[in-house]
């Protein structure tokens, strides 16, 4: 049952929005065209004057507390400013924002020991580094059902030794470490996260795997860990708190996926009109067909839902409240919504939009992961069923 929702925005964050929007319209979208549709990459030296734009505004890791450097924003704050970031896919990674060093800022900063924070935390929000977070396993390991996890780490004195094979660890490749999901000796309840460097010996990079969508600066990389030493001191936690800090971490990064992911679409809805205010079929333009109306519509109402589910997620997030089911809730409806708006642009904007020549090629190849990476949408019905029928109905 709701409770309360305050969804007032206050008039700063108000202005923050205005600013990092303008910001985003004229200094970052510019910058698209030197996007490698080849690589998915973006040239180191574009990567490094848009950072240092981005610092120079006040702008850089958003999310972050002031005193590390952020704009100390609450969780419907960030909301707010992420889904202006998200208008360009590749601004997160230039405000220091974007999956899965975000999360694992997050993680870190709740989490990490004073020296592991010297040593990753630190580095990682100056944008000195980037990392990796090693959970999915091929078969027969975990995917969607984390119980199949095969990982494991034996204590062998003040060290653990790991083994273990993952796969789809996105920005592994030239990430200085990942935080890596395990048993411990063989238990499934003692699962916890490590600190692993990717100089450790018997750590292997396997290969990038070949993707539809953007690689990102670091790819979504297959590994292995092969008697990999991690000294106790490098484990996140305590032995056995691997699901909770997972909670930590995997609820508010799937929400700030659906912060960008609602910039993504208002953007891909953006391009939409424009073409058809433009574009004439049939003795008028295509925006006064009542079928496009209808598309164009339906766009923006899915948007707007989806954009108050993750308002009411971050809500409760900001309370410390039981944010799992309306996280799902937005997850669910956020990813779907993406892939649908962008595929009624392509529709509307007919050849143009199949290309390359516009930005909706791009958005459509990278939004079909978002059904699936951090819980494939029937993951999310299956939460959302289970909490419903095991809800106590008041008379
Ligand atoms: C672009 C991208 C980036 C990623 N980045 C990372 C990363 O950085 N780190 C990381 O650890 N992982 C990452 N992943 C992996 C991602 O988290 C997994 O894809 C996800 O958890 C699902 O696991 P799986 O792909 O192995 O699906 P599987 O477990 O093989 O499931 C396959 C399909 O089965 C269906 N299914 C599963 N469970 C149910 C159910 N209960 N009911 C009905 N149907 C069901 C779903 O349709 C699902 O898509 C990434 C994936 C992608 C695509």
């Amino acid at each position: 049952m709701v409770k309360q929702m305050h969804f007032e925005i206050p008039k700063e964050i108000q202005n923050l929005q205005f600013e990092i929007r303008d910001f985003i319209n004229t200094e970052i979208i510019p910058l698209e065209d030197k996007y490698d549709y080849q690589t998915g990459r973006l040239p180191l030296e574009v990567v490094q004057f848009a950072r240092e734009k981005v610092k120079q505004r006040g702008f850089w890791t958003p999310h972050l507390p002031k005193s590390e450097g952020g704009l100390g924003l609450d969780m419907v704050g960030t909301a707010l400013v992420f889904s202006e970031i998200g208008r360009s896919p590749i601004a997160p990674f230039l405000f220091n924002c974007d999956a899965p060093d975000e999360g694992n800022m997050h993680l870190l900063h709740l989490a990490a020991t004073s020296e592991q924070k010297e040593k990753f935390y630190y580095p990682l929000i100056q944008g000195k580094i980037r990392s990796g977070f090693a959970m999915t396993e091929p078969i027969p390991g975990a995917g969607a059902d984390p119980s199949l996890l095969q990982t494991n780490a034996i204590k062998q004195g003040d060290r653990f030794i790991l083994n273990g094979h993952k796969w789809f660890c996105t920005g592994a490749n030239g990430a200085y470490f990942v935080i890596v999901f395990s048993r411990v000796n063989g238990s499934f309840r003692k699962s916890s996260m490590f600190l692993v460097p990717t100089d450790s010996p018997g750590y292997k990079m396997i290969r990038e795997i070949g993707v539809m969508g953007s690689h990102g600066p670091g790819g979504h990389c297959e590994l292995k860990f092969e008697n990999v030493e991690v000294p106790e001191k490098m484990l996140l936690g305590k032995v056995g708190e691997g699901f909770r800090l997972s909670q930590l971490r995997l609820g508010p990064a799937r929400l700030t996926h659906c912060m960008r992911w609602i910039g993504m679409a208002r953007r891909a809805l953006e391009i939409t009109i424009e073409y058809a205010k433009k574009r004439e079929a049939f003795g008028m333009k295509l925006s006064e067909h009542e079928g496009i109306q209808w598309m164009l519509a339906e766009s923006a109402l899915e948007i707007e839902s989806g954009f108050l589910l993750t308002l009411k997620a971050a809500d409760l997030l900001r309370r410390e409240q039981d944010a799992r089911t309306a996280i799902s809730f937005a997850k669910w409806h956020v990813s779907e919504t993406l892939c649908k708006v962008i595929d009624r642009g392509i529709q509307i904007c007919g050849a143009l939009g199949y290309s390359q020549d516009s930005k909706l090629e791009l958005f459509y190849r990278d939004a079909r992961a978002a059904r699936i990476a951090d819980g494939p949408t029937e993951v999310h019905k299956m939460v959302i069923a289970r909490n419903l029928l095991n809800m106590k109905f008041e008379a």
